[in-house]
């Protein structure tokens, strides 16, 4: 069975680097009916960030593509946290100790940073020198008696076996002449990751390891480590980075790429995996607008080519639109953008509100439906230029007669004109009917007739087309605007 995991350190909260190897990762999982797994590596005490541990399996529920195992669900392989895989990492230490394929290290530190600083200073890559690679029995017991807690190193005798990456195909590193025998236990009991692992895919039943691309080095001493343990290697998918259009590191430039900033500014988790999935491989083809079940059906891992995926963020707020289209179109979604937006408007305008039913989910749905095109994010409708759908504005007497001399008659026109059947009065049949009223004002612009009817509804130069304003509000609502414009 396809089984596959995501397995972040939680040194930092979920970005969008994250989401898209955990999106490949369910992927691959929902198109061969296998389990997506979160697994967290938190072997490095001193750098974990509190909260990012549920932040990563938050955002992943958020994002709609939920673990099937993880931290907070459980599941048969668990725990799923690697700090209480401690004896799993000791059992697989033990083996290989027995076995002489590891050994303690009794190094100082100190020691160990004298080999770095001389090595940098040479300009050479730090490497371990594998000093205690070669202790007698009677050193070892002697050394164990004064420091009973040593690292263990992993004996990097044998040459890398080369491996067919699934997508960057064969691959082999030369790994023990560069960093000298690694640590895979540390003295305070804690695995390094190569080792966790290792240990935790085999004991997982991961059948393949998709990754980002910067551990494609490291795989040559994971399958040295799983030769050594007697343990089949699960398959391995590294995936290519994601970089920002110009090619610079996502963090750099884009400052902040975590996701939880995305949802609170009101990007859709579909625009978010719609736009990290178009700029990267994997599918027949790139496509705007498709929906996470059209992700998984079109998706095709032998189709990920080694090019980095180049991310222009810029196009986000349009992809967003169109996932924004796509739920509108929908009733159950409509139902809850509208109790959403009632809530955007009850933050933004509180107190301002007046006792004008707007908050009617009748009256927020029209908006939502009329301004849908328009806007990216459903939070532009509580933007400064569309504060007027939800409270009166302050309009001056001199603002108007700036614009026009006329104001009376055209209020008093335009009043008449919503009398009656005004209740039905459509956008066209608003645009023809202004049009009339202002030929029959010789003197004055259709334009300033426009602006007038714009400042005096909105209180704002720019925002929708005056017809709309009008259908948007209400002949009643519109009535009052005007009807308090007149001197
Ligand atoms: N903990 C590693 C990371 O955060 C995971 C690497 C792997 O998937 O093996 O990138």
């Amino acid at each position: 069975a396809v089984r596959v995991r995501f397995a972040p350190s939680p040194t930092g909260f979920l970005h969008l680097g994250g989401l898209r190897t955990a999106l490949y990762n369910y992927l691959f999982a929902k198109k061969h009916g296998g389990s997506f797994i979160l697994r967290l590596e938190d072997t490095d005490q001193t750098r974990l960030v509190p909260g990012a541990a549920d932040n990563i399996e938050h955002m992943l529920e958020w994002a709609g593509i939920p673990p099937d195992e993880s931290p907070h669900r459980g599941g048969p392989r668990g725990p799923y946290l690697q700090s209480q895989r401690l004896e799993l990492y000791a059992q697989a230490t033990e083996a290989l100790l027995k076995t002489g394929a590891a050994y303690p290290c009794f190094c100082s530190s100190q020691r160990l940073e004298l080999l770095k600083k001389e090595a940098l200073r040479s300009r050479q890559t730090p490497r371990y020198d594998n000093r205690c690679r070669n202790l007698s029995q009677r050193q070892v017991a002697e050394k164990l008696a004064k420091d009973p807690k040593p690292a263990i190193r992993f004996r990097l005798e044998e040459e890398a076996p080369a491996f067919q990456d699934l997508v960057y195909g064969w691959n082999r590193h030369e790994v023990a002449s560069v960093e000298g025998d690694p640590v895979i236990l540390k003295s305070d009991g804690f695995p390094t990751y190569h080792l966790a692992c290792v240990v935790d895919d085999h004991h997982m039943g991961i059948s393949h390891v998709l990754r980002g691309s910067e551990w494609l080095v490291s795989t040559s001493k994971h399958l040295l480590l799983y030769q050594a343990l007697g343990w089949p290697p699960p398959r391995f998918a590294h995936l290519p980075l994601l970089l920002n259009r110009d090619g610079s590191k996502l963090s750099k430039r884009q400052g902040d790429i975590f996701l939880e900033s995305f949802a609170a500014a009101g990007f859709l988790p579909d625009a978010l995996l719609d736009i990290i999935t178009n700029c990267g491989s994997g599918f027949p083809e790139n496509q705007m607008g498709r929906t996470l079940p059209e992700l998984v059906a079109q998706f095709d891992l032998t189709r990920i080519t080694c090019h980095s995926a180049l991310l222009d963020l810029e196009k986000l707020p349009e992809f967003n639109r169109l996932h924004l289209r796509r739920l509108v179109s929908n009733e159950t979604q409509r139902r809850q953008l509208v109790e959403k937006l009632q809530l955007l408007v009850e933050e933004a305008f509180g107190s301002q509100l007046p006792d004008r039913a707007v908050l009617d989910p009748a009256y927020v749905e029209r908006i939502i439906l009329l301004r849908q095109g328009h806007i990216c994010r459903l939070q532009d409708l509580v933007s400064p230029a569309h504060a007027f759908l939800w409270t009166r504005p302050a309009v001056g007497r001199t603002q108007l007669g700036a614009i026009s001399e006329q104001v009376d008659v055209i209020a008093k026109r335009v009043l008449r004109l919503l009398e009656g059947p005004g209740a039905s009065l459509t956008q066209d049949v608003l645009n023809a009917e202004l049009k009339k009223l202002s030929e029959g004002l010789p003197g004055t612009k259709h334009s300033n007739v426009m602006k007038l009817l714009r400042v005096a509804l909105s209180g704002q130069p720019q925002g929708p087309p005056v017809a709309e304003m009008m259908v948007s509000l209400g002949p009643k609502e519109v009535r009052e605007r005007i009807q308090k414009v007149l001197s």
